[in-house]
């Protein structure tokens, strides 16, 4: 019997909307014989997923996602750092440097909003996440919440994605820092959704993908949610061709991502030997 893995999921440790202990469960409930967590910007949510794991028979690995500079204009680069160790200082400054950036920018989403003539406020949107990091998800869903908007998907793209009326970026690592930082806290980063990445031809995202490898990059998240078979074909290879880890998952958010289940890829389903191939690759 094939078993299968799930490796990048967020909880209420982030912008996930299950606690971390509950979509350990909802893997094991899943069929999985393993998962990550990889919440973003923090590891809050590991100890207690982790503890669940053991108790039900998961083989579970540490993770966390880091947004980073994307080289292609309008891009998204997210990093994944698996195995990292919670208690390393690099890792500790880095999260509280990520959260400070957070709380620099979400007050400036809600004040643009309050302009904009919607009637939501900063306790609002902070108990929203739950104490959780507060992500734009978290701000989506209270603007379903609050009827301003039907959907998570319209609240980015009328207010809160890029061109959106209240958006704002973040300050974000370079991807040398991201992937630097990663590898200093004894993780193995990998590139997630390149999908995202938005290079619009094979050589400029080779060109991408070989930078990040001379940065330290271990490897390339495969199979994703956002993925289609033509992605999955090109990024198999590319992990081939620059010796790359596979990875892949259904980045499953609970309800603030409602089409998407644990274990399950637009479809398509990670196989427990990846997981193995990763857990290798980190106690290397
Ligand atoms: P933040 O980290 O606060 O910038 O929020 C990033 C999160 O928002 C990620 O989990 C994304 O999956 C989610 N996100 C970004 N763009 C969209 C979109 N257009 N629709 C739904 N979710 C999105
Ligand atoms: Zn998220
Ligand atoms: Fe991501
Ligand atoms: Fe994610």
């Amino acid at each position: 019997m094939p078993e299968f893995v799930d490796l990048h999921s967020h909880s209420t440790a982030s912008d996930g909307t299950f606690a971390p202990a509950d979509v350990v469960h909802l893997a094991h409930e899943a069929g999985l014989v393993g998962m990550a967590l990889t919440d973003h910007d923090t590891v809050a949510g590991l100890a207690v997923a982790q503890e669940e794991a053991r108790r039900r028979g998961l083989v579970f690995l540490n993770g966390i996602e880091i947004s980073a500079v994307c080289p292609v204009p309008g891009g998204t680069l997210h990093i994944l750092g698996y195995g990292v160790d919670p208690a390393n200082e690099v890792l500790q400054r880095m999260t509280r440097d990520l959260l400070e950036a957070r709380d620099n920018r979400n007050p400036q989403i809600i004040a643009r909003l309050r302009e904009l003539g919607i009637d939501v406020t900063w306790e609002e949107a902070l108990a929203q996440a739950q104490g959780g990091v507060l992500g734009r998800p978290h701000i989506a869903a209270l603007l379903v919440r609050k009827g301003v908007v039907k959907t998570i998907k319209q609240a980015f793209d009328e207010y809160l994605g890029q061109g959106g009326k209240a958006f704002f970026d973040k300050e974000r690592l370079s991807p040398q820092d991201a992937i630097g930082r990663i590898r200093a806290a004894g993780g193995v980063p990998v590139v997630a959704h390149p999908v995202q990445l938005r290079t619009t031809n094979d050589a400029q995202l080779q060109q991408v993908i070989r930078d990040l490898v001379d940065l330290g990059l271990g490897g390339i998240e495969v199979v994703h949610s956002d993925h289609g078979e033509a992605d999955v074909e090109k990024y198999h290879r590319l992990a081939d061709r620059y010796n790359l880890v596979k990875t892949g998952g259904s980045d499953f958010h609970g309800t603030n991502k409602k089409d998407i289940n644990l274990g399950v890829a637009n479809g398509r389903r990670i196989p427990r030997e990846w997981m193995d191939e990763l857990l290798a690759a980190t106690s290397k």
